[in-house]
């Protein structure tokens, strides 16, 4: 599946999945048109020569502006960001549009290496995760991982409901193992925002968890103190809230012993 069938396509397939998606995070359609409203530039000529493309081409034109204000601003930004990167973060989020790391953190472009996925799920046989987790931990020798979970997910509400979704059943079945574990709890929320953001919060912990059980994390964690945190974007004021993912020294030494592989 592509990334065009999941937001732009206008096949019959991909529309009903995005439906499904949209039915199921229940968004006000007022909300979702301004959301999906493409930020032209009345000025740009390619995009009113190319109908339906002016998100587009206006994201090209603003590429143009970006690079000649920053360097204006940075004489000397490029030139070194050309020689390497030494970010000292992994963020781990989910694809969302509406969660852009740099974006909501206040980076610059080399501050942050970067994995997204459809509801920031940590799988253990996932390769790309797992090599993008190796090369952060053991090459770039990041200081921190950030595991970012974020209200109103729409990979949340799809697990929290039960329409079939193709591929994307087999991609959250970590999430919906998680609601079978925590049934009880999350049936006692009534409200069902907190249910979804509280669903959130179990598959944040359960990704620190997993990538905690990793190898090359595992020997950071213990040789120089990688720390692997875990995190909440609020959609409605745009603020981190903190996940609780703190172990006692006998757990972290029981899974160490567990899972450290020479
Ligand atoms: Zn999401």
């Amino acid at each position: 599946m592509s990334a065009a069938e999941l937001d732009t396509s206008s096949s019959p397939r991909a529309h009903k999945k995005r439906k499904t998606l949209e039915m199921a995070e229940n968004k006000d359609p007022k909300e979702m048109a301004g959301a999906a409203a493409p930020q032209t530039n009345p000025t740009s000529s390619p995009a009113t020569l190319d109908k339906g493309h002016e998100a587009y081409h206006s994201c090209l034109s603003s590429n143009k502006e970006w690079a000649a204000e920053y360097t204006k601003a940075n004489p000397d930004f490029f030139g070194k960001s050309a020689q390497g990167q030494t970010p000292q973060v992994l963020w781990i989020g989910c694809s969302d549009s509406r969660v852009p790391e740099s974006t909501i953190l206040g980076q610059a472009p080399g501050a942050l290496f970067v994995h997204r996925n459809i509801a920031n799920v940590i799988s253990p046989t996932d390769t790309s995760i797992l090599s993008v987790v190796e090369f952060a931990v053991g090459a770039i020798k990041v200081k921190d991982i950030v595991v970012c979970g974020h209200t109103k997910c729409g990979g949340v509400n799809a697990t929290l409901g039960n329409s079939k979704l193709g591929i994307l059943d087999v991609w959250l079945q970590p999430m919906r193992i998680l609601r079978e574990k925590h049934h009880e709890e999350l049936e006692k929320l009534e409200d069902p925002e907190e249910k979804r953001t509280a669903l959130s919060r179990l598959n944040v912990q359960a990704g620190v968890d997993t990538l905690r059980r990793i190898p090359v994390v595992i020997e950071a964690m213990k040789e120089r103190d990688l720390q692997v945190h875990g995190l909440i974007y609020n959609l409605h004021t745009g603020l981190l809230d903190d996940v609780e993912t703190k172990e006692d020294e006998s757990r972290k030494e029981t899974r160490a012993s567990t899972f450290t592989l020479q």
